[in-house]
């Protein structure tokens, strides 16, 4: 009688901690009609960061590009790209061919950016960019050429024309000092200046979302929105001139980079964050900012996923109660852990491996837990940035005035390109959420690289055009 009284208990304090587990979890859970309030004030913040009087203090900036038509398959010419700001610092070499036949041929390295140079000077930052363009030129053997570049600089910039930018503030693992208001195009064209070695011609400064929307319509002309899904989280669309009120005139349109990672910075989605996404915050290089895409992108599931485990570890729910020192480490679950953790796949038992070389020692039960935590973070993460996703697409719909539109997203991101789930439940959600779209989703090659060279050979005729 004794022994059964002894299961009965374990059996009691199992059922009690999963229900307390599971209560945990829910909060993480978004019903339709919380989705749709989602995407309902993501429609009222694009609002406020296109009007012109409420544009200063609008969380979701709605910058202007400058980027007025997507690209018609005459561009040509060999440029230079560079891209900062993903999960590589890369530069290219890209060689548009015009005509009948037209091509894209590229030739790219990629180098590190180390975390002293990414948070210290600015100074040092652009003399490092620098000197890798240098290295690239002296392996490409074209130090002489004065190429025409594009420069993909994946941070909120407020731009004045296709080639002038300042920098709005850091996002993701990027904290150098005096680049903050200064304009970027700038603090490149100093550094090579310093270094007196070459010479290059800056045309234009490019969003990531931009160069992958471009890239994307350079194969398929409907692609009018461009996302990014990977360690920062933003989309760009084609609006209407006149509906972009800081930027003077009223006809065609022009690319907004909408930069709604900033999504919820007033406090607009307080109530469906959790404990868990607050310390992520204060835990972060920029607390208080990137509220929405603390939520949903690469850079910070996985911290979601420490914080709960965190916590259930406290609880006594997990690791024997146990909090190791790898647990208290930021950033170990990255994107690609993530991805394996939550593979169909993947036996159990090598979840367990995956802990293992992650330094966490577990059980049976330990690793179920902890598919299960993934799981309902990155399933959070995918329908939020679908309720966005549905918020422009309408918004693309009624600018036109249309019961139904056929438009098409391009997309890039670690995020989107490796996790088994995330796509698919960002897709579904776009769908249920809009459901006056037909959304087709096209997966940009090298969108940065090509579409940064693909705006400059547009920024190049421009030019021409104008000197004329
Ligand atoms: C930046 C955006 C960028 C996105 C994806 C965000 O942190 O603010 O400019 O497009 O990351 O890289
Ligand atoms: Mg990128």
């Amino acid at each position: 009688a004794k022994g059964a009284a002894m299961v009965t208990a374990v059996a009691y304090r199992l059922t009690e901690q999963s229900r307390q587990i599971q209560q945990t979890l829910a909060e993480f859970r978004l019903s339709k009609a919380q989705l749709l309030e989602v995407k309902k004030r993501m429609r009222a913040e694009i609002e406020r960061g296109l009007k012109k009087e409420s544009h200063q203090e609008a969380a979701v900036k709605m910058l202007p590009t400058f980027v007025r038509s997507t690209p018609d398959g005459s561009e040509n010419g060999d440029f230079l790209a560079l891209d900062l700001g993903g999960t590589n610092f890369r530069v290219l070499l890209v060689k548009i061919r015009s005509g009948k036949r037209r091509s894209v041929e590229m030739h790219n390295k990629i180098y590190q950016i180390p975390i002293e140079v990414m948070q210290g000077t600015g100074e040092e930052l652009f003399d490092h960019i620098v000197h890798c363009i240098s290295d690239f030129l002296d392996y490409m053997g074209m130090k002489s050429a004065r190429l025409p570049l594009g420069f993909t600089f994946s941070f909120p910039c407020h731009q004045t024309s296709l080639d002038a930018g300042k920098l709005v503030t850091w996002t993701k693992g990027f904290k150098a000092t005096d680049c903050e208001g200064e304009d970027v195009v700038e603090l490149l064209r100093d550094a090579i200046k310093r270094k007196e070695e070459f010479e290059l011609d800056v045309v234009a400064i490019v969003n990531d979302t931009v160069g992958t929307m471009m890239t994307c319509a350079y194969e398929e002309p409907t692609c009018e929105v461009g996302l990014i899904a990977g360690t920062g989280s933003n989309a760009c669309y084609m609006e209407e001139m006149k509906n972009i009120e800081i930027v003077e005139g009223n006809e065609g349109r022009m690319c907004v980079n909408m930069e709604w990672g900033a999504f919820g910075d007033n406090g607009c989605l307080d109530d469906i964050r959790t404990q868990y996404d607050t310390s992520v915050d204060e835990n972060s290089l920029n607390e208080g900012k990137q509220r929405y895409e603390k939520m949903c992108s690469g850079m910070y599931l996985g911290e979601i996923v420490r914080q709960i485990l965190i916590d259930l570890t406290k609880r006594g729910f997990l690791f024997r109660g146990q909090i190791s020192e790898t647990l208290k480490t930021t950033g170990i679950f990255e994107t690609k852990f993530l991805s394996q953790i939550e593979s169909d796949r993947l036996a159990l038992l090598q979840v367990r491996g995956i802990l293992q070389q992650l330094g966490l020692d577990s059980t049976c039960d330990d690793s179920i837990i902890v598919k299960e935590v993934c799981g309902t973070v990155s399933h959070r993460a995918a329908q939020i940035c679908g309720a966005g996703m549905a918020a422009v697409v309408d918004k693309i719909r009624e600018n036109r005035g249309l019961d139904h539109l056929e438009v098409t997203v391009g997309v890039d991101g670690t995020l989107y390109k490796l996790h088994p789930h995330f796509s698919r439940i960002f897709q579904q959600t776009v769908k249920e959420l809009a459901p006056k779209c037909d959304v087709t989703f096209l997966l940009s090659e090298d969108g940065s690289g090509k579409g940064a060279a693909l705006i400059t050979a547009v920024g190049c005729r421009q030019r021409e055009l104008e000197a004329q």
